[in-house]
């Protein structure tokens, strides 16, 4: 992603950057449904930067301008790697074309239409006497706790998914699953759904092929948690307020 860093941090806008090759099409329709003063690009191969412009992840967008450009950036992302993915037909092969109306493409033979991908995950923050699971995952960054998260399979049920998974990582059944929220995930294309749970039985035991360590945590013993912008955050954040004693102890940021 390309961002602005002087003068002021921000996403750049389309005329700032004279070697880009605009979207069209569907692709135009989409990127100004949310902003219409603003639209996607694509760098010509080779070209260079304009000064004060600088290329970075799209994790770093969100560190360096914020929850709101990374939502923007994480869209873009998303949408800009379904078209490209979805040139041909996945049932005949043939060419796709652009949906008149929708935001979709459909095949010229077939008539398959495609919308795009996004695919529902739940996390869940448990908590048993005051305390929150918290487990490492093998692909975390070192040190890294979190509440368990999975994908949801087809035919399932959110609440289905939160059992499954818990059952699946760390052997406990859960019970009292309540909403929390949501935040699109565009690693590539989640929709992270929150919910907090309370233990019901079992005792912990993991699963090697997906988590490190998993145990309870009072909120002075917290190891390192995600930062502060990811849904996990905030579920963990959430736990915290409701359990926050007289004394007080440090939060990490
Ligand atoms: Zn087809």
């Amino acid at each position: 992603m390309i961002v602005r860093l002087n003068p002021v941090p921000c996403l750049p806008l389309l005329p700032e950057i004279p070697e880009a090759v605009p979207a069209e099409g569907l692709l135009l329709r989409l990127s100004q449904s949310r902003s219409p003063d603003r639209n996607w690009a694509n760098l010509r191969e080779g070209a260079s930067l304009p000064e004060g412009m600088e290329l970075v992840s799209l994790r770093e967008v969100w560190k360096l301008l914020g929850e709101e450009a990374f939502v923007e950036a994480g869209r873009a992302r998303q949408l800009m790697d379904w078209y490209g993915e979805t040139n041909f037909c996945g049932r005949c092969g043939r060419r796709m074309a652009d949906h008149e109306t929708d935001g979709a493409r459909t095949c010229e033979s077939c008539g398959l239409t495609v919308y795009p991908t996004v695919s529902p995950a739940i996390i869940v923050a448990i908590e048993r006497d005051g305390k929150l699971l918290l487990a490492r995952g093998l692909n975390f960054p070192k040190g890294r706790y979190s509440v368990l998260a999975g994908f949801v399979e087809p035919g399932e049920s959110l609440e289905e998914a939160v059992q499954r998974e818990i059952f699946e990582e760390v052997s406990l059944r859960v019970k009292d699953i309540r909403y929390f929220g949501s935040q699109p995930w565009p690693f590539p294309h989640s929709l992270m759904m929150g919910f907090t749970a309370v233990w019901d039985s079992g005792e912990i035991s993991i699963d090697p092929r997906e988590i490190g360590e998993a145990d309870w945590f009072a909120p002075k013993e917290f190891p390192e948690i995600p930062p502060s912008i990811s849904i996990s955050r905030k579920l963990i954040d959430d736990f915290i307020l409701r359990h926050r004693r007289k004394e007080s102890f440090p939060v990490r940021p």
